[in-house]
């Protein structure tokens, strides 16, 4: 019984043993922080098993509404790496981090295919950049590749790990756009302009946006351009991150509208969660 008892004490001391000695391997591995909710998941992927990310905002915050506390000033700074997207997204954190020698921005690098933003008809606008670059399954792959290089040179002991992370992340995520690809076209409208980087992958094509700014309604004028130029006289899928009010559901009737979340804030899993975006998406074509 006491030898039982014993054997019992010491497996408890070797547990409580690793588990200070994982602790002390995550401190000081510092804190990798990301600025999005989508970054977030992506960085959680290629970490996994090695340290835990820090999302600076909270999981439903799109880049277009930023407000930062006290607290994530001071997170920004204490942390060992801080990954956005930039300017163009998160306009806020532009002050803060632009000469912060511990932060990158996505934007700056050139490892990403790009899509220029589109106006309200859907022409392309000379020299832009739609934000959304996550959207596009290689893109995302290129930034957990990026996000293992940048950290395993941090911390080479780990390098191996990250690397095989962001190989298994690429692999799950090409497995669920080869099966979600789409052979059927369909139009769309979109309350603002982003979901470009989906439509390769699976099939759409833009026919206009309500509004440029995502925080403002839709005018008059852009109504009657999109009912006089609307390419299924049936009705007209409208993505969009709000519901659209039954007003304006009115005058663009017939419509079905279709929530859509761009910074998957109810996933906790990055493929899971564009798979989850696709598959409403896809729903427009039932
Ligand atoms: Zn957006």
């Amino acid at each position: 019984m006491l030898g039982a008892l014993m054997f019992f004490l010491h497996r408890l001391l070797a547990l409580v043993v690793i588990a200070i000695l994982t602790c002390l391997t995550q401190a000081q591995a510092g804190v990798l922080v990301a600025s999005t909710h989508p970054l977030y998941l992506i960085a959680k992927a290629v970490t996994m098993g090695v340290e835990n990310p820090v999302l600076l905002l909270p999981p439903a915050s799109s880049g277009h509404d930023i407000n930062l506390r006290p607290s994530d000033r001071l997170l920004l700074k204490q942390s060992d790496f801080v990954i956005w997207f930039g300017r163009d997204y998160e306009a806020p954190l532009y002050e803060l981090l632009a000469h912060q020698q511990n932060a990158i921005a996505l934007f700056d690098l050139k490892i990403f295919r790009r899509l220029p933003l589109r106006d309200l008809k859907g022409q392309a606008i000379p020299q832009s950049l739609d934000p959304h670059i996550w959207l596009d399954p290689e893109n995302a792959i290129s930034i957990a590749n990026y996000i293992a290089l940048v950290r395993g040179r941090q911390f080479p002991a780990h390098a191996m790990q990250y690397q095989r992370n962001a190989q298994r992340f690429a692999e799950q995520l090409r497995a669920a756009v080869t099966a979600e690809k789409s052979q059927t076209p369909r139009s769309y409208w979109a309350y603002h302009d982003a979901y470009h980087y989906l439509e390769s992958s699976l099939n759409f094509k833009f026919a206009g946006a309500l509004t440029v700014d995502p925080e403002l309604p839709p005018s008059i004028g852009q109504l009657i351009w999109l009912n006089q130029n609307r390419p299924h006289a049936e009705t007209m899928c409208l993505f969009a991150e709000r519901q659209p009010t039954a007003a304006l559901t009115a005058k663009l009737s017939p419509i079905h509208y279709y929530p859509i979340d761009e910074v998957m804030a109810s996933s906790t899993d990055f493929v899971q969660g564009w798979q989850f975006l696709a598959h409403r998406l896809e729903e427009c074509k039932r």
